[in-house]
């Protein structure tokens, strides 16, 4: 059986992050500390069941979706529709509790096959409407936002239905899975053969195989098993001008590597209908750890050390001061017992090992020797345990801050080792005068490569009486910042319609235009994901 949480495949909540059986009011030991950083709390009214724009789609149009992929499978009612309205940002949520529900496809459309994705594709081209591709609707940009203007209608293509492992090559360690299992479910189809693919974002219970491909996903442990673009070896795509199968081998000289064009395409050039990825064994044996620094400096250079030294175990991040102090590192410790805290001051480490024992207890003693060396202190596998057991709990206390009119986001980019402090005071900076001293910036380092790092921040503050033109506004300040200080305006979280205004200045007046010429090949009257991700 899989190692990983077993979690029953629920809906999402419609106004929240996650499980509704989770849903819950913000802890009291937490609130006394919410309150002593931002003062007294109040209850935010939030609206449920808010009424949705009917159905706009012509009969005689619905009748032909319904006549290509069975009727049962082309829904209509309100309670579908809600829940595959938008994804799971902030903004998202608040115009969700707001009881804003514009966005709402006119219908929800369940493909059970490669050759149903592309009828459906083929029906939106003869009728002008426009498509959404979903997967598991937790995108954190506005990537399941299209823009209606122009169109017939907007029809949510969910691929639910497209849940099976297809096959499984255990001398090449590669297997091939439908776009639509959710993390946990292809990780226990994975488990029965012995194999994983290792990869854990933080929203792993929810999301699936295709939007991890389509928006180039980083997980928890990319440090020890690479970003989902680098674990995919083979697509299939549908699009509106016909199937497109990419990935023959290994590794190609024959041409660019189309493989990286689809990869992040977010639904504007096609369907994702089956994905080859390299799978690993199983990991036998997993510690976690802690190590402490006196500042994030100092645990910053021992991070760059250990990546360019080879020694980056499977899991690597650091908390700035900030996130040390507030123990987000560690979101079930908050307002919890002292016991397995993080050290006074300083910063927290965690590094995770995972192989076969004879693996983990070799690579354990090399970044022992290489940490102490540089002056960290153990802290034994404590905060490794306690990061590792409440790793995807984190979005549910954001709900709970919600409630009583605290916001809270997160935001993240990459940057090169030496740009790292430039970036991270330029986001603070940003933070601050847009949304004033009262505001709560966290940081830590989440992914690393040889020549440089993601900067993962989470900012909380005391939400206005409309927090979202105040979201917005700090949104904004944080993408300039990142652009002036010469940094991607995502490293993990993709573009959708939240990051596009500042594409162009990352690509490029080419990029834009390579990326319209080929939307325009693949997609030439424009139905996919329209609005998102092209400038
Ligand atoms: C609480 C929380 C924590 C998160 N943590 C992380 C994290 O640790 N790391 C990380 O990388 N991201 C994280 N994210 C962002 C999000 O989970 C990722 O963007 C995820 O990869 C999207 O997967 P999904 O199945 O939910 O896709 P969706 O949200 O359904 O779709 C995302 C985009 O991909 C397109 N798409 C989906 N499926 C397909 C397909 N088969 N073919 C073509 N296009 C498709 C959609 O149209 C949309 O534009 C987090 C989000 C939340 C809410």
């Amino acid at each position: 059986m899989s190692q990983y949480p077993a979690v029953e495949q629920t809906e999402m909540h419609p106004l929240r992050w996650g499980d509704p059986a989770r849903a819950g009011a913000l802890p009291e030991a937490t609130r006394g500390l919410v309150e002593f950083a931002f003062g007294e709390l109040s209850e935010r009214a939030v609206v449920v069941d808010a009424p949705l724009p009917p159905c706009g789609l012509p009969a005689a149009a619905l009748a032909e979706l319904r006549a290509r992929v069975g009727a049962e499978h082309v829904l209509l009612d309100d309670a579908v529709r809600r829940l595959r309205t938008r994804g799971k940002s902030t903004p998202d949520l608040l115009r969700a509790r707001a009881g804003d529900l514009t966005d709402a496809p006119d219908a929800v459309v369940r493909p059970g096959s490669h050759d149903d994705v592309e009828a459906v594709l083929a029906w939106a081209v003869a009728h002008h409407v426009a498509v959404v591709p979903f997967g598991g609707g937790t995108s954190v940009t506005g990537g399941l936002v299209a823009r209606r203007e122009g169109f017939a209608g907007v029809v949510c293509l969910d691929l639910v239905r497209l849940k099976r492992l297809l096959a499984v090559d255990p001398v090449s360690m590669t297997a091939t899975l439908e776009p639509g299992l959710r993390g946990p479910e292809a990780e226990a189809l994975l488990a029965e053969h012995g194999l994983t693919i290792g990869h854990f974002p933080q929203s792993f219970q929810h999301a699936t195989l295709g939007g991890f491909a389509a928006t180039r996903s980083s997980g928890q442990s990319s440090a020890g098993y690479g970003r989902f673009d680098a674990l995919v070896v083979g697509l299939r795509l549908a699009t509106p001008r016909g199937e497109w199968r990419l990935g023959v081998a290994p590794a190609t000289a024959a041409g660019p590597d189309l493989r990286q064009l689809v990869l992040g395409s977010e639904g504007t050039l096609g369907v994702i209908t089956e994905l080859t990825v390299r799978v690993r064994r199983l990991p036998a044996e997993k510690v976690y750890e802690g190590w402490h620094w006196p500042s994030f400096d100092a645990g910053a250079d021992a991070v760059r050390t250990l990546v360019q030294g080879g020694l980056a175990p499977t899991v690597l991040r650091l908390s700035d001061e900030n996130e040390t102090a507030i123990n987000l590192a560690r979101p079930d410790a908050i307002g919890a017992d002292e016991d397995a805290a993080a050290p006074a001051g300083g910063c927290l480490m965690i590094n995770g090992y995972e192989g076969t024992d004879e693996a983990v207890a070799a690579q354990r003693e090399r970044v022992t020797a290489a940490l102490t060396a540089l002056g960290g202190t153990p802290l034994g596998t404590g905060p490794g345990e306690a990061w590792a057991h409440g790793r995807f709990d984190a979005p549910y206390l954001r709900d709970s801050l919600l409630d009583v009119g605290v916001l809270v986001e997160t935001m993240e980019t990459a940057t090169f080792w030496s740009n790292r402090d430039a970036v991270y005071a330029g986001v603070r900076t940003a933070l601050a005068e847009s949304l004033g001293d009262g505001a709560l910036v966290l940081c830590h380092i989440s992914h690393v490569y040889e020549t440089g790092c993601s900067l993962y921040f989470t900012v909380a503050t005391r939400a206005a009486a409309d927090p979202l033109p105040q979201w917005l506004a700090a949104k904004a300040a944080v993408g300039d910042a990142l652009v002036a200080a010469g940094a991607t305006i995502t490293h993990h979280h993709a573009v959708g319609t939240d990051h596009k205004p500042w594409l162009g200045a990352e690509v490029g007046a080419l990029g834009t235009s390579v990326l319209r010429a080929v939307k325009a090949d693949l997609d030439p009257t424009g139905i996919l994901n329209p609005g998102v991700l092209i400038p």
